[in-house]
């Protein structure tokens, strides 16, 4: 299968990786800054940095957590995560560029942050790409194929061609609450999405649409609803008014998913 577009080797200073059947472009690009030593925070590209999330998750119940440890990941635990991470993903429908580790305080990190570009087998574009962790980027290839996709053609008739994120990977506790719970976030294990753009460019945005009598709102409900299982959490404008405008998706691993 093709090259994803926007997903061209450049500026690699050490290799890309096309593995097929599935669409999957891992551009190493963070080898070339210094897999031979213990990656530093300080080095983490600006692109890793996302600006402050106002749309925090919230989860009611959660007990206090005092300040966690900064985490650090040695050259060979980064090199096995990046190792794994390829693994996993060589079956899925994902473009992707592999980051450098991320290192961060208060037990927010990643050994292997991917800039997920696209995803799904209409190759879905993430805009702006998103810093998730492999098993997020996974997770949401299959949901695009196997939920979105099926029930935008059910809903209208065409694919959706473009998710908007408004929050990846960002370093905090949830809600912003000092001694809350770190943030699935914190792991690059959630993505918030504010609106879908369909092929024919029609926006079916979560602010306006959510309540709505109309096929935007029908879809938007019924996505929310199937979306719960896949992802271990679903939070949307019912959960709470810091959701009044996105979907925050992410892959907790629970018993039961925890939706509203
Ligand atoms: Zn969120």
């Amino acid at each position: 299968m093709e090259q994803a577009a926007g997903q061209k080797p450049v500026n690699v200073a050490c290799l890309s990786v096309v593995i097929g059947p599935a669409r999957i472009a891992i551009l190493l690009a963070a080898l070339a800054t210094g897999m031979a030593g213990r990656a530093d925070a300080r080095s983490t590209p600006d692109s890793v940095a996302p600006a402050p999330d106002p749309h925090p998750e919230v989860e009611p119940g959660q007990p206090a957590v005092e300040t966690l440890p900064p985490i650090r990941f040695t050259a060979d635990e980064a090199q096995a995560a990046r190792a794994l991470c390829v693994i996993r993903l060589a079956t899925e429908n994902v473009a992707a560029e592999l980051l450098a580790p991320i290192e961060g305080e208060d037990g927010c990190g990643l050994a292997a942050p991917l800039m997920l570009s696209l995803i799904g087998a209409a190759t879905v574009e993430i805009r702006p790409p998103a810093t998730v962790a492999c098993t997020l980027a996974a997770t949401l290839a299959r949901w695009t194929d196997t939920v979105l996709q099926p029930l935008a053609l059910a809903s209208f008739g065409e694919k959706v061609a473009t998710i908007t994120n408004v929050s990846s990977y960002v370093c905090r506790r949830r809600n912003r609450r000092p001694g809350a719970r770190i943030s699935e976030h914190a792991r690059g294990n959630a993505l918030d999405i504010a609106a879908f753009t369909l092929q024919s460019g029609r926006i079916i945005a979560i602010l306006g649409n959510w309540s709505s009598g109309t096929d935007n709102g029908e879809f938007l409900r019924k996505l929310h609803e199937r979306s719960c299982g896949p992802f271990g959490t679903v939070l949307g404008p019912d959960a709470n008014d810091a959701h009044k405008g996105h979907f925050h998706l992410d892959g907790t691993a629970r018993k039961s998913a925890f939706c509203e």
